[in-house]
């Protein structure tokens, strides 16, 4: 079952498409009146005799789950227990003392862990707009790490990674690749040359908002030693429900992806041509700055996008209290549409204007969504 052993895809048959392997890989061996999925197994202690013995060295549903997503990013996925378990694991990889390139924008919890190991003397990082290739290049030069996220959270912004990992790999710098937003569906940094892919498996992957989980994948054997290394020792091991349901999810991602997609790209159009929204940014727009470089370098324009609301912070929280189809919360990625305003948590402000909303676009009917969002705009225009 583990990731090592292959599929139905060796023997030169043509390779599965990812909606086949989310479906088909990460299964228990076929015996009769055996179930169809792993189990959902909670265990501390594990019998004699086998590879691991105790959980936190390694568990079989955690395999299912690792086969699944390494296949779906062409590596060896090593799941932690949440997405910033995976990203301090990531960064055992790193050699001592290193100098780090990373965005400026970014997952606001990366940027923080990145800029803490700078203050405790353990680091030194060069904070990039990661949408600048020539910036981003010019940082390379004498650095260890490039850490890179695309789309970045919250405001979207297309990094080059095709150049950006290339040139990495040339330079010899790790490269760091947080892949949340874009999903091995729509993005595969291994195959582009970065060492690393970080999911919060919290968000699409897992889909349903019910869970927190992370991963790291990457090809190298060294890497996937000093990752697995990480965690046995770190102890941010994945639990058994978590694994169970973040598995399940994945299951129906390229499905939900579809339509969150679709969804979100009416959403984008519909906003950016109402009057009381500007700036709206969604990587499918021709508005949106890296619109060619996405179009390009994606294979798709994503589930995710911003827009500011007339009327200021004031109107924007209003707009918050008055959905009904959206919820007003964070994290992102889940069958339910989610919007916040970001600049409501301290360490974004200055990051993101005050009046900036963050959608998660989920997989209810399109109509309903706008409907939504057109009565939430109308009833809080008294709060601007
Ligand atoms: C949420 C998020 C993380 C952190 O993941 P958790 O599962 O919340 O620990 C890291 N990177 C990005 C881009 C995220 O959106």
């Amino acid at each position: 079952m583990s990731a090592d052993d292959g599929n139905e895809q060796a023997g030169g048959a043509e390779p599965w498409r990812p909606e086949t392997t989310a479906i088909a890989l990460g299964r228990p061996p076929a015996v009769p009146d055996g179930p169809l999925n792993v189990p959902v197994s909670p265990a501390s202690a594990l019998q004699a005799g086998g590879t691991s013995g105790y959980a936190r060295d390694g568990h079989a549903p955690w395999q299912a789950l690792e086969e699944v997503l390494g296949a779906l990013e062409g590596g060896r996925a090593v799941t932690f227990s949440s997405g910033m378990a995976a990203t301090t694991a990531a960064m055992r990889l790193f050699d001592a003392s290193p100098v780090i390139v990373a965005p400026e924008v970014a997952y606001m919890d990366v940027r923080r862990v990145l800029l803490e190991s700078q203050e405790a003397g353990r680091a030194q990082v060069r904070l990039v707009d990661v949408t600048d290739t020539d910036a981003v290049l010019a940082a390379c030069d004498g650095a260890d790490v490039l850490w890179l996220e695309s789309p970045t959270n919250p405001l979207l912004g297309i990094a080059d990674l095709p150049r950006l990992c290339a040139a990495a790999r040339d330079g010899d710098l790790l490269c760091v690749v947080d892949n949340t937003f874009a999903t091995p569906l729509l993005q595969r940094p291994l195959e582009l040359g970065a060492d690393v892919v970080i999911h919060s498996a919290t968000k699409a992957i897992g889909g349903h908002s019910d869970l927190l989980l992370g991963a790291a994948i990457v090809s190298d054997d060294a890497h996937l030693r000093t990752l697995r290394g990480a965690r046995e020792l770190g102890g941010a091991t994945p639990g058994a429900l978590e694994t169970y349901l973040c598995l399940r999810g994945l299951r129906t991602l390229p499905l939900r992806l579809e339509r969150s997609q679709q969804n979100a790209a009416v959403l984008a159009e519909r906003l950016s041509e109402h009057s009381e929204v500007h700036e709206v940014r969604y990587p499918g727009l021709d508005s949106h700055p890296q619109h060619a470089r996405a179009r390009g370098t994606l294979g798709g324009p994503g589930f995710m996008l911003t827009f500011r609301v007339n009327g200021g912070a004031a109107r924007a929280d209003a707009l918050l209290d008055a959905v009904r189809v959206f919820t007003h919360a964070t994290s992102l990625g889940g069958v339910e549409s989610t919007l916040e305003r970001r600049a409501r948590y301290p360490t974004e402000r200055g990051v993101v204007p005050e009046d900036l909303l963050r959608v998660s676009v989920g997989c209810e009917h399109v109509e309903d969504l706008w409907h939504d969002l057109e009565q939430a705009l109308e009833s809080s225009a008294s709060a601007g």
